[in-house]
Formats: structure tokens, sequence, C-alpha cells
């Protein structure tokens, strides 16, 4: 079984791509369970098709320890498994802890047993910071294959290199290892160029490139992922393509993260900021 874990900056579209890239891989016949790690508890609501799903630790809080697997996951599109694993009250304690309370609970309960016959589990985890809880799932060993949700927008392609710097924390003492970036689009100028420049920077690869596409927004308005919306589109085609890029990929590496400046000469280089 593949452990991967998507990271990126917040609203760079993690749950999107992974829910979407997930409906792809379903339709290759793999079966993936895909575990929120988001107090937003909005990871799988296009694979469920919008079903209110209870998080992981709200049914702790409401059903205390007696719990069993189906209380936590449910069945989505393609015979994808789905969980949350939600968030403490907000204000209150550590969000991170959550996830790890989550997959120790999977576990003890059997989800990843050989017999569950999971191909892959998929964590789409909050924001953009590698540290505190929601470095959990690389510092534990839980996800060993990272992808980075990222565009050609500063913000974004910084939050890119932070992860990376968590996951080369963590990569020397363990397992976990980069497989790519995933340029998600935001129509900037040289965006494909730069990000694949990125990547080499990085020592990792640009997985895949996403456009921006309204039918993303087409789906989700419905409730589903694109394939499942309009498996003719072309978007539909873009997030199968992404599926068999994860699927086949070989590359995985401890990244090397940028200093700022080799960061800002590269926004320089691709004409995006313009020198004073
Ligand atoms: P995150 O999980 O990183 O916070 P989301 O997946 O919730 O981000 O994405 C934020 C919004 O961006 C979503 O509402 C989605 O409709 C939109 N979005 C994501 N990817 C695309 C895309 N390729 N084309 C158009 N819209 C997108
Ligand atoms: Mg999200």
């Amino acid at each position: 079984m593949r452990k991967v874990a998507i990271y990126g900056k917040g609203g760079i579209g993690k749950s999107t791509t992974t829910q979407n890239t997930v409906a792809g891989l379903a339709e290759m016949g793999r079966k993936v369970m895909v575990v929120g790690c988001d107090p937003k508890a909005d990871s799988t609501r296009l694979l469920l098709g919008g079903l209110a799903q209870k998080s992981v630790l709200d049914t702790l809080r409401e059903e205390g320890e007696d719990v069993e697997l189906e209380d936590i996951r449910k069945a989505g599109y393609g015979e994808t498994w789905c969980v949350e694993s939600g968030g403490p009250e907000p204000g209150v304690g550590c969000a991170g802890r959550g996830i790890i309370t989550s997959i120790n609970m999977l576990e003890a309960l059997g989800a990843y047993e050989e017999s569950e016959g999971l191909d892959y589990a998929f964590y789409d985890v909050l924001g953009d910071v590698v540290c505190g809880g929601f470095a959990m799932p690389i510092r534990d060993g839980k996800a060993e294959e990272i992808y980075i949700v990222c565009s050609g927008e500063m913000m974004a392609m910084y939050a890119a290199n932070n992860i990376c710097k968590g996951i080369m924390k963590y990569a020397q003492s363990g397992s976990v290892r980069l497989g790519g970036l995933i340029c998600n689009s935001r129509n900037v100028d040289n965006e494909k160029e730069m990000i694949e420049e990125l990547a080499r920077k990085l020592g990792t690869q640009m997985i895949y490139f996403v456009p921006r596409d309204n039918d993303v927004q087409r789906a989700e308005i419905n409730r589903k992922t694109v394939i499942e919306w309009n498996g003719a589109c072309q978007q539909a085609d873009e997030y199968r393509g992404l599926a068999k890029a994860i699927d086949e990929n070989e590359m995985f590496v401890i990244p090397t993260p940028l200093e700022i400046e080799q960061l800002e000469q590269l926004l320089l280089d691709f004409g995006l900021l313009e020198e004073a």
C-alpha cells in the first residue's frame, strides 16, 4: 500500500485535486482510502456526494471509545473509503492531534490490514506549515510519499519551499520522500516553465500541470468530482493524467529547499517581478 500525503498552501486546491485524482485512480481499479486531515472536514465532500460525514473526533466525543470502523469511514465514489479526522472545538487544543488520533484509530480498527485490499491511503493535510501537529503524518511515518500542490503565485511557491524544509528534516531520519510538485494553475505568466524550474531546483519534478477550468466549479456545485460529473470533459482527462502519473511515479527524493533569494530570483527570471 502506498501512503500519500498532499500538502500545500491553504486554498491552493489540495482537497479538490486529491479527490479528483482519487476518482481517476478508482477508475483505474485502484482501491483508495482518503483521510481528511483538516478541521474543516471538507476533504471527502466530492467523493461522498456532499453527505455530511461525522468526523472521527466527533464520533469519539459522542460515542466514547466504543467505535467501529463503519462509524468513521464511509463508502464514496468508485468504492473509495472516506474518513474525516475533524478537529478540536474552535480555540481549544491542537488541531494536528486529530490527525494522529484518527490514524491510530483506523489502524487499531484494522483499516490498513491487507484483507482490506487498499492500494493507496491519501492524507489531505491542512495548511502550509509542516510543523507541530500537521507534520504528524510524515513525522511518524504514516505517510511516505508527499506531493505538494502549488501554483506560480509567489506565496504558493514560498509555501512549497517551506514544506520541503519540513520534509527534508524528517526524511533524514525516516522514510518520507517527495514525489513531486503538482502545479494547479492560476494562469500566471510562464507558470508551467517556472514550476518546472522550481521543481528542478528542489531536486524533484513537476509531476503534472493541472489547468484552471470552471468545470471544476461546475462539478463542485453538484457535489461531484469532475470525473463523476462529466467524465467526457477535458478536465476529467487532466485528472486521469495526474492519477496515472502518480500511479507510475518512480521519482522519490529528499528535497533541497531554496534560500529566499533564490526563490525571488526565480520569479525575476521568469518575468514576474520588475526590478526597481
Ligand atoms: P485547499 O484544500 O487547498 O484549501 P480547495 O481544494 O478547497 O483548496 O480549493 C479551493 C477552491 O479552488 C475550490 O473551491 C475549487 O473550486 C477551486 N479550484 C481548485 N482547483 C481548481 C482548478 N484546477 N480549476 C478551477 N478551480 C479550482
Ligand atoms: Mg482542503
